[in-house]
């Protein structure tokens, strides 16, 4: 059997994409192996609609019972392998099945380096942080932790010196951090301590602070996290020849979502753009789009 599209990845992009297309009534299959960004983040709150928060999990289940009422099949698995055929696409999952369609879209999204810390992890977006774009506003005037890595909490600690000044640098890995931002921390007054953290202090979903290595205890109630070396995850569009940038974001169409390998479009997280959940969306509503478009012409 051969769907009219097959979506890899089923958070926000991936979705709303199987949304629209559904309602164009194509026959889809999404692949999702539901262990992405939108599985983490416990509480979103920029979104419309949603003024007190709404989670991952809630918004996703909600968005996979609306696909499935318009006919979407879902299949739990990791993709592992993709090939080009005379007309479209295979593709291979880690459970050795294979699956073709006519077109291809990609939103399988970014992997975040997190520090080894599970404790951490039900805190993210109630307490612990990622993204100041979406999150900065949540610390506004409150005193946080940075939790990272060199320069990339280095950086992470002076943007977000645009909604607080009470921030303390705590650098888990030691890795090395250019001379300007090391000034630039001093100049905003903010303390960089360069020691690994023992052990992180949560109750519940409330971050309470860390201890770090010396037995030094920093009582915090919100926390950013920023290691660097997030995955963007585009192997399966390099495998199909599929232009990347250095970065290794996905490029595509800015009008389209259509990448340079044919048949394939890319959506969310993994092309490159602000990394957030109505843009996600929006990217997945537009490569839907375009997709359609592409499915008659050839039907015709
Ligand atoms: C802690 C945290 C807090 C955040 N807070 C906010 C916020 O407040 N506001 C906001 O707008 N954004 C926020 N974001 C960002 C937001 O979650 C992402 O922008 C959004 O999830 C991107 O959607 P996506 O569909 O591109 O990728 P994802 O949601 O990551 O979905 C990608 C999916 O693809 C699957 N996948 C990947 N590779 C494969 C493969 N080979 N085979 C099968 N499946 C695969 C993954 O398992 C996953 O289910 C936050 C992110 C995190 C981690």
């Amino acid at each position: 059997m051969q769907y009219d599209c097959i979506i890899v990845g089923g958070g926000f992009a991936g979705l709303q994409a199987a949304i629209q297309l559904g309602r164009y009534r194509h026959k889809v299959a999404v692949i999702d192996a539901a262990e992405g960004r939108s599985t983490l983040c416990r509480s979103y709150h920029n979104l419309i609609g949603f003024p007190n928060g709404v989670s991952g999990a809630e918004l996703l289940a909600s968005g996979k019972k609306q696909a499935e009422q318009l006919g979407i099949s879902f299949i739990k698995a990791f993709v592992v392998r993709a090939e080009r055929e005379e007309a479209g696409l295979l593709l291979h999952t880690n459970d050795d099945r294979s699956y073709r369609g006519k077109r291809l879209l990609l939103a399988t999204g970014v992997k975040d380096r997190l520090p080894n810390f599970p404790d951490l992890i039900p805190c993210l977006g109630i307490s612990a942080y990622i993204c100041p774009d979406c999150d900065g506003y949540e610390v506004a005037d409150q005193q946080t932790l940075v939790l990272g890595a060199g320069n990339a909490g280095a950086n992470m600690a002076l943007t977000l010196t645009h909604w607080t000044t009470d921030l303390i640098y705590v650098n888990h890995e030691r890795s090395p951090i250019d001379p300007d931002l090391r000034s630039l921390l001093a100049d905003k007054g903010i303390p960089y301590i360069e020691q690994s953290i023992r052990t992180v202090h949560v109750d519940q979903a409330q971050f309470k602070g860390v201890i770090l290595e010396d037995g030094t205890s920093l009582a915090c109630g919100r926390c950013f996290v920023a290691f660097g070396g997030n995955e963007v995850r585009s192997g399966i569009a390099k495998q199909l020849g599929a232009e990347l940038m250095d970065n290794k974001h996905i490029v595509v169409d800015p009008r389209t979502k259509r990448t340079s390998a044919e048949y394939v479009w890319a959506a969310g997280d993994v092309t490159a753009h602000s990394e957030m959940v109505t843009i996600a969306m929006g990217d997945g509503s537009q490569a839907a789009i375009w997709i359609h478009k592409s499915l008659i012409a050839t039907s015709k």
